[in-house]
């Protein structure tokens, strides 16, 4: 361990030090520990392969919904089994810490899993959605964009499960639509929909003294914007990766080769947060 404490200590003094709100942004490596294939990964089980990003869009939906859900309940299966890893632990610890403190502290996730929340994470914003909840496909229903949305255990999609089709779509309890998951599609805007509460992230990009990317590609988006952001009023900005990945456009972000699970950890402890929990795992 003592080679990950000589690489996390410049991290931990610049979370320490930084005055003002530390942002921590997570992608799909963060989740990779507990199970979930990551998106953009080079790995053969990497789960957007060429023909699998096409199932993620809004014109899928329309065109196929039955085989879209087919695909999505096969996903969700994967997430409902996951559970939080140390770096999911560590985050809340690290939130914990500095919050006690009195510091301000805001987790913005690219993912949809529910590990953050099941870790005990509380300033979390699930900027593509989450798995757990449903919303009506029919815009202004009271059930679906711009705010609306329902539980999936709400939902009874057992029918469609033992006979997947047109019959058996699980439909909007308000008007009869065909529900969707409550997820950002790729051919979708993060205004579309209140709860990726994008306009916070922009704000929290505006003026964040320190920023840290754990498993992120920076492949999305709202990285863009974050790197933007950081790279324009000079923040200090890191990123957990195993792979090390440069971070695109030259933007000055010291990557720290290491996988999360393994250095967030170290970092909680050193930052004096409550221990992280150990690899038999604390769950809520
Ligand atoms: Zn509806």
């Amino acid at each position: 361990m003592a080679d990950l404490a000589v690489l996390a200590a410049p991290l931990v003094a610049s979370l320490r030090d930084a005055e003002g709100l530390v942002l921590v942004v997570t992608g799909a490596g963060v989740s990779a520990a507990s199970g979930i294939r990551t998106f953009r990964g080079k790995e053969p089980g990497a789960l957007w392969r060429e023909h699998d990003v096409a199932m993620a869009t809004a014109g899928c939906f329309r065109r196929d919904p039955v085989g879209q859900l087919a695909w999505y309940l096969d996903r969700f299966a994967a997430v409902d089994a996951a559970r939080p890893n140390p770096a999911h632990r560590s985050l809340a610890a690290i939130e914990r810490h500095l919050r006690s403190a009195g510091r301000p502290f805001l987790l913005v996730t690219q993912n949809i899993d529910t590990l953050h929340e099941q870790a005990g994470s509380e300033r979390l914003i699930k900027v593509h959605g989450t798995a757990d909840r449903v919303r009506c496909g029919r815009e202004r229903c009271p059930l679906g964009a711009p705010s609306g949305s329902l539980p999936r255990s709400a939902v009874d999609l057992d029918s469609f499960r033992r006979e997947p089709g047109e019959a058996s779509l699980p439909r909007c309890p308000e008007c009869g639509s065909p529900l969707r998951p409550h997820v950002l599609f790729f051919d979708e805007y993060y205004a579309d929909h209140h709860d990726y509460r994008f306009a916070e992230v922009e704000q929290a990009a505006g003026r964040a003294a320190a920023m840290l990317f754990v498993g992120t590609s920076f492949a999305v988006g709202v990285t863009a914007l974050l790197l933007d952001a950081g790279t324009r009023r000079g923040v200090p900005m890191w990123s957990i990766d195993p792979a090390a990945g440069r971070a695109p456009g030259g933007a000055p972000v010291r990557a720290l080769a290491a996988p999360a699970e393994r250095l967030l950890p170290v970092v909680a402890a050193a930052l004096g947060g409550p221990p992280a929990g150990g690899a038999s795992g604390r769950r809520r």
